[in-house]
Formats: structure tokens, C-alpha cells, sequence
């Protein structure tokens, strides 16, 4: 006989909800493979992607709202992190839903090859989406389910995106989406997801370019987790990375057929066997933990399964020849970004290709920044407005002439800063921070700042072997004019943001005719400069290259070289680069890029109420750059 106890807990069990399956459990049990999108068709199983189990499961956390995963291709990332939510939103938590791919184009093939099968064949969708194919509300981009709808869109055509609120905002290959004149679509998207406290954000891509890669900007935004596997031998948990992948045979010759993984703990050889237990029984391991809100991994291809690594080889020595090829690979196979290194970008294309703007301060650009460089003889500035997505733009590129050691150039600069700049809408912005090269003349141009609050006129040195775009202030030997000295300062890695221009200023636009309109697409870094600016400015703007020599160790080691005789707008593009990193650019959100637009940013804030003050301590040497925040 039933128990009180029994009965009560049965009849609490017939009125709750059903039981809360995992995005993980509910692909296991629902999911199928369709024959159009996998070669490995049939039931969902998660043994296959161990890794991806708890990068879906996380999209169930209710702490967590935004998603990002950085990947290489054969990961079934498409088919874990869209198409697995996109059917368990629809199937056990009905909402508004909307995917983002990079093209309209690109959204139709999507619909029609992967997610439409997908649907068709999910167990438990089964009538619960009309499949009548001239059914309104079942179309190849809009598809309505019971509570609920999915609409594909382009980032092409913001246009298309439709204007209610959507509660899944899922972006597919992040780095291939594009700005266009009529707006930023995945910016758009965001901002659909802020009615529903229970939103989430889900993005996917293969990285592109170092320093234009949004997946990886956006992975660096999250808890940049990446999975841990143990080495058979010795047990030391690491990251399967391409480096650590061993293709000699025991001639030492180029073999794929022996490739093999080396642990970089006890340097012993895995077998293709070892590998598969050790990712089947990884984990996830987040650097920044505390980070719940956005959780972000990152894989490669070393981690599937059905990948060996004799195939992952053969394809690197078939690619790695030619940068177009090998850009692949590092892409697509490694998951990582690519560097172009070596030639500077053909100026008079250019310059060619400077617009006539709307305004001093086009509608995109949200805040403007200056890069100062000094030389003996006169003070250059170059002011960069900046946008979603790195978009930039040329405003005005000035010099003051004279003696750098003289009061002259720089009250011409000083004057300089307080200028305003008109934008579309009528509002006139001021430059919100200026980078000021120290190397030369390092005591005029502490002085100099030191008329300013810190932070907003701030001084720096550039680090040619420095990786970071800022590092945190350090000791710098000066010659100053007057005498030997040292004080500390913030150093720029100017080779690196150099690359990163450079790999910039090669992004072309692209132009889509949708509906017989023409719009114009940017990616992600897009340079833009106005109609004024002549052609020396562009010479100077390309005016080194970087070239690979051999160091006493005998290890490559990159180095800049000019080029042409005068540089300074490049200088200049790289400092007012360090103030736009300064701002905070390299981590904004979405919500962040609103907030500035709100704030309309400008004006250098100068210390007035110290004036007199400050034309004493002027009078004097400065000793340390402590002596400079101090005073
Ligand atoms: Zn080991």
C-alpha cells in the first residue's frame, strides 16, 4: 500500500513541469544528423564532440547570457553551438529567434541545406512547423513554430532584420559579417535581445586577420576557456596546439605519415589512440572564471575525432607555402588568426580610394583620438575617429613647424586641441584623448602634457619587440636636451599595432546589389580617408616594411624598415591607435559602443585651475615621470 508520503510525492511529480533536459541531452535523445549536411549521419551523439557538450550546456545557464566560440572548422561547431539550439529553442522553450550569417545569400543556402533538413528530421519537431513550402510562415528566412519564430538575415542588408524584439540572437562565421552604410547588423541584433532578461547571445566563426578577428576580440571579452587534455604518460594537463605536432620520420625527413603528438610536459609521443581518450575525458579550463555573464572557448582541429593528424599535416604541406593557402590553415584548421608580414600596402590604391564625407565626422564614427608625433623641426597629429567593429576614419592630418625645443609648434598644438569637429547630425565633438610620441624630446613633451589631466594628453614610448598594444608604465632611459634622465612612461608595441594597419589598410570594401539598391559592405578594421588628404600623406603612411633577419641565436626575428624617407603619419596612425586602446575599444560591448554614442564624447580636459602652478613646475626639469603624475 502507497504510503501518504508516496502518494503526495506523485501527485507534486504529475504537476510540475516536464523535466529540464540540457541543450547536450536533448540533441542526444532528439537530434539527427541529416544526410544533405553530415557526412557522418544519423543520430546526435555527444561521445563525437565531448568538447562541445559543455559549450551547449552552458547556453542552459541562467547566469549566462552571451556565448562565443572560436573554431576551427571541422568541429561541428555549426551543428553543436547554432543548429542544436536553434531546435531546442524551438522545440522546449519557444521564442523569437534570429540567426545572423554574413550574407543574404549565404543565409538562403543556409536555411535550405542545413536547417531545414534539420528540422524535418528532428524526432520531436514533428508537426509542430508547417513544412508547406508556400506557406507564408514557413518561408526560407522566416519560419513561425507554436510560441514562437525563426527569422534568417544577412548582415548585408540590415534592412532585412526584422524589427521585433528576439529573445536567441545566434551569429553564424562572426569575422565573414560586415558593417554596411545602412548600419551594423550584429550590433542591430544586440540590440533586439534587451527586452528579455533571459536573452542570450550565441556567436561562432573561424578567426581571420591578427588584430581584425571580432571572434577573437570577442572570445577575449569572455572567460577565454580553452580544453584541457591529460598526457597518457605523465599525466600533465595541456592544450593540444600544432606546435607540439611531430611530422619527421626517423631520417629526420618530412613524413605525415608519422605524425604524432608530443606532450610538451615528458616530451613522449602520443598514439592517434592516446589522443582520443585524452580529448574524450578533457575539460574546460577558464582563465578568467569569474566571468559567467559571457562565457567563451576556444578549439582546434587537433581535438576531433575524425580528423587524423597525418590529414591535418598533408593539408599543412600542401598549404604552407603560399600566404593565401596557409592563411587557410591557421584559420580554418588551427582556429588561430593570421599574420601578414613583410610588404607595405600600395599607396596609391590608396589613395584612390579617399570619399567625400557627409561631415567633418561621419555618422558611424563614434569618438575621435589623436596620435602626436614629434620631431625636431615640427609637431605632426593625425585625428582618427573610430566606430563599431575597428571602422575608422581619417579627419585631418596636421603639421606645425618649428623648433621643438621653442614655445612655438607647441602652442599651435595646444590651440589645436581645442578644436571641435562637425559631425553629420550637427553636433561638434572635441578629440576625447591624444598619444603624444616621448622619444624625442622627451622633457617638452611631459611638459606639455602636464598642462593636461592625466590620462587625457599622455605621453608614450614605442617598443618595436613589444607584443602588447599598451604595457603598464616602466622606466625608460631619455636624452633629454638638457641633461640624462630616466622616468617612466606607457610604451606602445608599435610593430604590432603597425601590422595591425597594415593588415587594415588591405581590407577592401565590398559592394551588394540587394533589391536593386546598391549597398556598400566594410569589414571589420575598414580605413577610410577624405577626399583632402594628398598623396604624400599616403606615401608616408606606407613608408616601411617588415623585414626578417636572422638573430645571433639564429632565430628570425622581425624588424621595420623605411621605406621612404618621411614615416610620421604612419608614427602618428600608431599612436592615435594606442588612444583608441586607451578608451577601452579593444574590450567595448555593444552596450559599451551605445553608451559613448550617448556621451557625446569630447574635449581634452585641461588643467586651468592649476595654471600658475603648472608654469612653475615648467620652469624645471622633470626627473621621473612619478614626478609628472605626482605634481
Ligand atoms: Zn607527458
Amino acid at each position: 500500500m502507497a504510503s501518504l508520503i508516496d502518494l503526495l510525492q506523485s501527485s507534486i511529480e504529475k504537476l510540475m513541469p516536464p523535466e529540464r533536459l540540457k541543450i547536450s541531452e536533448w540533441a542526444e535523445r532528439y537530434r539527427v544528423l541529416s544526410p544533405e549536411s553530415s557526412v557522418e549521419y544519423g543520430d546526435w551523439k555527444n561521445a563525437r564532440v565531448p568538447y562541445m557538450v559543455d559549450v551547449m550546456n552552458a547556453i542552459n545557464d541562467p547566469e549566462t547570457e552571451e556565448i562565443t566560440i572560436q573554431s576551427s572548422s571541422q568541429t561541428s561547431k555549426t551543428e553543436a553551438i547554432i543548429i542544436n539550439p536553434i531546435l531546442y529553442y524551438m522545440d522546449k522553450e519557444p521564442s523569437p529567434i534570429l540567426l545572423l550569417c554574413p550574407t543574404l545569400n549565404f543565409a538562403e543556402n543556409f536555411s535550405r541545406k542545413r536547417l531545414t533538413p534539420a528540422i524535418r528530421d528532428c524526432k520531436s519537431l514533428q508537426g509542430k512547423i508547417s513544412t508547406n513550402s508556400r506557406d507564408a510562415a514557413n518561408t526560407l528566412l522566416y519560419k513561425e513554430f507554436h510560441g514562437g519564430n525563426i527569422t534568417l538575415a544577412g548582415s548585408n542588408s540590415p534592412a532585412t532584420l526584422s524589427s521585433h524584439p528576439i529573445r536567441i540572437f545566434l551569429v553564424e562565421e562572426l569575422d565573414r559579417t560586415e558593417t554596411t552604410s545602412e548600419g551594423d547588423s550584429v550590433a542591430l541584433g544586440e540590440k533586439r535581445t534587451n527586452n528579455y532578461y533571459n536573452r542570450k547571445k550565441i556567436k561562432v566563426s573561424t578567426p581571420t586577420l591578427k588584430g581584425l578577428s571580432k571572434i577573437v576580440k570577442t572570445y577575449e571579452r569572455g572567460s577565454r576557456e580553452q580544453f584541457y587534455v591529460e598526457c597518457p604518460h605523465c599525466k600533465a594537463k595541456q592544450t593540444l596546439k600544432f606546435s607540439q605536432v611531430i611530422f619527421k620520420n626517423s631520417e629526420n625527413k618530412t613524413d605525415a605519415k608519422c605524425a604524432r603528438y608530443r606532450c610538451e610536459k615528458c616530451s613522449q609521443d602520443w598514439t592517434e589512440a592516446h589522443r582520443y581518450e585524452a580529448i574524450k575525458s578533457g575539460l574546460w579550463i577558464a582563465e578568467k572564471p569569474e566571468n559567467k555573464r559571457h562565457r567563451s572557448f576556444k578549439i582546434n582541429e587537433l581535438y576531433s575525432l575524425w580528423r587524423s593528424l597525418e590529414q591535418i599535416v598533408t593539408d599543412f604541406l600542401e598549404k604552407k607555402d603560399n600566404p593565401e593557402t596557409l592563411q587557410v590553415f591557421v584559420n580554418t584548421t588551427l582556429g588561430e588568426e593570421f599574420e601578414i608580414k613583410g610588404q607595405a600596402p600600395d599607396w596609391q590604391k590608396l589613395h584612390a580610394r579617399r570619399e567625400k564625407y557627409n561631415a567633418q565626422v561621419p555618422n558611424r564614427c563614434v569618438f575621435l583620438v589623436g596620435g602626436v608625433d614629434v620631431q625636431e623641426d615640427r609637431i605632426q597629429i593625425e585625428v582618427v575617429g573610430w566606430g563599431r567593429n575597428f571602422e575608422n576614419w581619417s579627419i585631418e592630418y596636421q603639421t606645425f613647424f618649428g623648433d621643438t625645443a621653442s614655445k612655438e609648434p607647441w602652442d599651435k598644438l595646444e590651440k589645436y586641441l581645442e578644436k571641435t569637429f562637425k559631425c553629420e547630425d550637427g553636433r561638434e565633438i572635441g578629440i576625447l584623448k591624444v598619444c603624444i610620441d616621448a622619444n624625442y624630446n622627451s622633457q617638452d613633451v611631459l611638459k606639455f602634457c602636464r598642462k593636461y589631466y592625466i590620462s587625457s594628453v599622455i605621453p608614450i614610448v614605442g617598443r618595436d619587440r613589444q607584443l602588447e598594444i599598451i604595457a603598464p608604465p616602466r622606466k625608460i632611459d631619455v636624452k633629454g636636451k638638457k641633461k640624462y634622465g630616466s622616468f617612466r612612461s606607457y610604451t606602445v608595441g608599435s610593430s604590432t599595432i603597425k601590422k595591425e594597419v597594415y593588415n587594415a589598410l588591405r581590407q577592401e570594401k565590398k559592394i551588394y546589389k540587394i533589391d536593386n539598391k546598391e549597398i556598400e559592405a566594410f569589414p571589420f578594421g575598414y580605413c577610410h580617408f577624405p577626399e583632402n588628404y594628398n598623396e604624400s600623406y599616403f606615401m608616408e603612411l606606407t613608408a616601411e616594411e617588415a623585414k626578417k633577419k636572422k638573430d645571433k641565436n639564429g632565430f628570425f626575428i622581425y624588424y621595420w624598415e623605411k621605406i621612404r624617407e618621411r614615416n610620421e603619419a604612419l608614427d602618428c596612425r600608431v599612436y592615435s591607435r594606442a588612444a583608441a586602446y586607451i578608451v577601452g575599444m579593444d574590450f567595448f560591448t555593444e552596450e559599451d559602443w551605445e553608451r559613448k554614442e550617448q556621451e557625446q564624447p569630447g574635449g581634452i580636459k585641461k588643467r586651468t585651475f592649476v595654471h600658475e602652478q603648472v608654469e612653475r613646475n615648467n620652469d624645471k626639469d622633470l626627473d621621473s615621470f612619478e614626478d609628472f603624475w605626482e605634481s
